[in-house]
């Protein structure tokens, strides 16, 4: 890994290539893969990591808006791509990139037909949500006769999947939760195949049910965070590995005396002779305030130098006093072997928001 000179994320696709290898090694040959690459690939590089999936073969994508779909469309992504929440004021620009919407209501389902129809479209390929218990997104179970009528009155339309999300596939004391979801996911669609008379992709698993509801695997597994490099438990995160590794650099070392204060609102208050350093990342960056005044810290050469003071729009400063460090030197905020979660832990949040935060204005090198 080269030493950074500037705040980067590095993307690596060797590690990219573990984690592809040990969720297929969890999956049968006959279940399809959908590699979810939504809000930039979970923070990394959303077209390289579909561009470098899509050569392995994968199934499908899944974007949560039509935005992130025609980003990938331009970058020569050719497979389907699942649009997980569009909106319907989209609906023109997701035929034109031949994006497939899932619809999860009345309204949108008859808003889809509407602009399908005026855009001349026949049996475009739609994807319907049942809510199973997120009571997030979806259709309930008594809705399948209606969905069923309104696609079987119109040519415009063609049902390719159906699908559901699972509320709480990571954490085992909601297992007979997610055992009841599953349960009338598998009712639901029973019904709906044997209404519309022909067999649809079914899938509900998201990277945690992928690890522990096997028998849920169904047609196709929709995986986010595990490709990332996270397996949402301290026993599966260690088979991922982290693809993601944000380092940084010293811009400068202060000497703080007794009693001199650091940072804006004078928020570290020195008890007695310190030593700082001030790193170009702040809380423009996603490293948000809640990391300051000492819940985060970062690593210096191989040790915890933890944030002072209030975290900046575009800077931090971290204490170390007994760190043998100089100005340039690389600072790890992230990483392989310090994992985001760990880091995201200091401030109650998860990997999954840590990883998504990191800003654009970062940029992104990619190690092949
Ligand atoms: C984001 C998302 C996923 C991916 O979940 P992971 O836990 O990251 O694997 C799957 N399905 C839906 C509907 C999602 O919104």
């Amino acid at each position: 890994m080269p030493k950074a000179h500037e705040t980067i994320l590095e993307i690596n696709l060797k590690a990219l290539r573990h984690n592809f290898e040990y969720i297929t090694s969890k999956i049968n040959n006959s279940t399809k893969l959908m590699v979810v690459v939504k809000a930039f690939g979970y923070g990394s590089d959303a077209c390289v990591v579909a561009k470098y999936l899509q050569d392995l073969d994968v199934d499908y994508f899944a974007v949560a808006y039509t935005s992130e779909g025609v980003v990938l469309r331009k970058a020569r992504i050719t497979k389907p791509i699942l649009v997980l929440h569009p909106q319907p004021i989209n609906f023109k620009s997701l035929i034109d990139n031949c994006l497939e919407p899932s619809l999860y209501s009345a309204k949108v389902l008859n808003e889809f037909v509407s602009i399908a129809s005026e855009k001349n479209q026949k049996d475009y390929p739609i994807h319907i949500k049942f809510n199973t218990g997120l009571n997030r997104l979806g259709f309930g179970k008594n809705d399948v006769d209606y969905i069923v009528s309104k696609v079987n009155e119109t040519n415009v339309i063609k049902v390719k999947s159906l699908f559901s999300h699972l509320a709480a596939s990571e954490d085992l004391n909601e297992t007979y939760f997610t055992l009841n979801q599953i349960e009338s996911f598998k009712t639901i669609t029973k019904a709906f195949e044997g209404k519309i008379g022909y067999k649809l992709i079914l899938h509900i698993c998201n990277t945690s049910g992928i690890l522990n509801y096997p028998e849920a695997h169904l047609d196709m597994v929709r995986c986010g965070i595990g490709l990332y490099g996270f397996g949402n438990s301290s026993i599966e995160n260690k088979n991922f590995r982290p693809i993601a590794t944000l380092k940084s650099v010293i811009s400068q070392i202060h000497l703080i005396e007794k009693d001199e204060t650091v940072g804006y609102n004078r928020a570290y208050k020195s008890k007695s002779f310190q030593k700082t350093a001030t790193i170009p990342i702040g809380h423009a960056d996603g490293i948000v305030r809640q990391y300051g005044n000492g819940n985060g810290f970062v690593i210096i050469n191989g040790k915890q130098a933890p944030i002072i003071g209030n975290v900046c729009m575009d800077m931090l400063m971290v204490n170390i006093t007994n760190i043998d460090c100089n100005e340039g030197d690389e600072v790890i905020i992230f990483g392989e072997h310090t994992s985001a979660e760990n880091f995201a832990a200091a401030t109650k949040s998860i990997s999954y928001e840590i990883i998504t935060a990191i800003s654009q204005r970062i940029k992104r090198l990619i190690i092949k």
